[in-house]
């Protein structure tokens, strides 16, 4: 059985060493992302953003602390069932040689054209492929056309927001699109995701000026956490 999330996200003390590597990648990590937050996390390569990104989706097991969902041990919940309520927007995006439509809609079971058309609306790109002669029939990949890395960064942010998700992160995927556009996925993020929970990695201030919260991190750590008046 499926059990529905609120997306209330915990870290308590979480520290997390990689087991390939031995490279101590999160020092007693301390925050709370309440449902309906959007939280950005800030900080320079190699501080740890991704690896945060990594233990929210249980791709690895916190080696210290606890990682809590709605208040529930992370380890305690069907991985499949909980995985399946999150929407992920990777820093390498990854698309399929299929049409437009099907890698938006990619988890979904049957093809909801409405919901496609949205969510590529929603995520900025809908002009773009409406510009192709097939349109959300259009081949990419291999067998078919090529798009530019800010256009397969919004498909991939479309697919994310179709699946409708009750968490959302963003792993620095807004990095190939101007502000303008950034600003406009973002309004239509807080739009849809009220309620629900976003985390937004990212390099840029524009890209979180409007979080509720933000966690600088720095070799590992959070070294500010507040809001982006205060810090
Ligand atoms: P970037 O902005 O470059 O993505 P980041 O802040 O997201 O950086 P992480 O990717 O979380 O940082 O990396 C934190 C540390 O863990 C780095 O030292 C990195 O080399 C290491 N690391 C990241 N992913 C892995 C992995 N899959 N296996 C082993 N070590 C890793």
């Amino acid at each position: 059985v499926k059990q529905n999330i609120k997306g209330k996200i915990e870290f308590s003390n979480v520290s997390f060493t990689y087991p390939d590597t031995g490279i101590k990648a999160l020092k007693n990590l301390s925050f709370t992302v309440n449902p309906g937050e959007m939280v950005a996390i800030i900080g320079r390569t190699g501080s740890g953003k991704s690896t945060i990104a990594n233990l929210i989706l249980r791709m690895y097991d916190c080696t210290g602390g606890e990682v809590l969902v709605d208040g529930h041990p992370i380890t305690s919940l069907n991985l499949e069932g909980y995985r399946s309520q999150i929407g992920v927007v990777p820093q390498d995006v990854f698309l399929f040689s299929d049409t437009i439509a099907h890698n938006i809609a990619f988890s979904a079971d049957v093809l909801d054209m409405a919901r496609v058309e949205q969510a590529a609306r929603d995520a900025a790109v809908y002009s773009n492929i409406m510009e192709l002669e097939k349109g959300f029939d259009t081949l990419i990949g291999e067998r078919g056309i090529t798009l530019s890395g800010g256009q397969k960064q919004r498909v991939s942010i479309a697919r994310a927001i179709a699946k409708q998700p009750q968490i959302l992160i963003f792993d620095d995927c807004l990095s190939a699109v101007d502000t303008r556009t950034e600003e406009e996925i973002l309004n239509n993020l807080g739009r849809n995701m009220q309620g629900k929970t976003s985390i937004i990695i990212a390099h840029r201030i524009s890209t979180i000026k409007n979080a509720d919260k933000i966690l600088v991190m720095d070799k590992g750590e959070i070294i500010e956490q507040g809001h982006h008046q205060y810090l």
